[in-house]
């Protein structure tokens, strides 16, 4: 595996490999999970407070956080708590914000909260994608900066960002959803390359078709998708997480064949250095005495 999406080592936030490939936090270590109420981000809290870590779990559903938080606490010798918030809404994304700045104990900040579409541009409603933006990208993004200077002071912390394969395959489904995802996707990128050397970890997880409530939302039941080509979230957090502690940068936990992503970077950053000159590329044939 290339350099280019996998670090050499866990990010400054734990104590150091279990068995060769848990990783386990110290006992002062919080984990802030959005979209925790179901799916995903359900899954995940269930493997990070296996982890040890703390938790503090957002999503608009408080009775299914609360219930979640429960079973966590009455199974497991850690901390939950839930903050009942709609992300796409400014003043509870504002109460999540001022939460992880203030909470010092927070080093992993797992964005999943999102939603999806699939019909076409034609079909689909500018307000729906409108809200699908706010949450996808601006409370990622709001979010991001909100965890990331307390990080850096504290010398380290992990930041997982649940991107989607339409990422790089925008073709499939609703062009708005892929958009908010390439977003995802590019920002991790970018946020690696800027704080890695500081020691905050990123990781962007691009999961395929994963059987979770987000399809009867995005308005195609995930019993109608092939079954070869869904996941169980259970499978598709476990993956990532081994990602997490094999040092990836990027995790698509379908992708079999893993070279077929570096390749793909590797193009990608090959061009880079050569995609801003003074003068237009010859195939155009400006500047040269011919004006349309
Ligand atoms: P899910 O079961 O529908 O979970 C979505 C989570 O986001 C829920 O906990 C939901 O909780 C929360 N959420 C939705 N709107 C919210 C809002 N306005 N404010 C706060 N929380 C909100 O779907 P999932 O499949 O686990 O999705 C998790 C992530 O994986 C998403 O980012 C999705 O884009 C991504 N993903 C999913 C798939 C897939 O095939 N399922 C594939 C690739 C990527 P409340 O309703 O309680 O707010």
């Amino acid at each position: 595996m290339g350099q280019l999406s996998k670090v050499p080592s866990y990010g400054g936030d734990c104590t150091g490999r279990d068995g060769g490939s848990i990783m386990r936090p110290s006992s002062k270590n919080t984990a802030v999970v959005t979209g925790a109420s179901s799916g995903i981000g359900a899954v995940y809290a269930d493997r990070l407070a296996k982890r040890g870590y703390n938790l503090i779990l957002v999503a608009r559903n408080g009775t299914k956080l609360s219930t979640l938080a429960h079973r966590l606490k009455g199974e497991l010798d850690v901390s939950v708590q839930t903050i009942a918030a709609d992300l796409s809404d400014k003043n509870d994304l504002g109460r999540a914000e001022a939460m992880l700045r203030s909470n010092a104990s927070i080093n992993l900040l797992l964005n999943n909260a999102g939603t999806g579409a699939t019909a076409p541009l034609l079909n689909s409603d500018v307000e729906q994608m409108d809200k699908m933006i706010r949450l996808n990208v601006l409370a990622l993004t709001r979010l991001t900066y909100a965890a990331v200077p307390g990080f850096v002071a504290r010398g380290g912390g992990t930041i997982i960002n649940i991107s989607s394969i339409v990422a790089i395959s925008p073709e499939t489904f609703n062009g708005v959803y892929g958009g908010t995802k390439a977003f995802v996707l590019a920002f991790s990128q970018s946020l690696h390359h800027e704080l890695v050397a500081k020691g905050v970890r990123i990781q962007a997880v691009l999961p395929g078709a994963t059987a979770t409530g987000f399809w009867d939302l995005a308005g195609l039941p995930v019993h109608k998708l092939p079954t070869a080509i869904v996941m169980s979230a259970e499978d598709t957090v476990d993956a990532a997480l081994a990602g997490l502690d094999q040092g990836e940068f990027v995790t698509i936990p379908s992708l079999v064949n893993r070279a077929e992503w570096e390749q793909f970077e590797a193009t990608r950053r090959s061009m880079s250095g050569k995609l801003s000159r003074a003068v237009p590329a010859p195939r155009y044939n400006v500047n040269k005495g011919f004006r349309q």
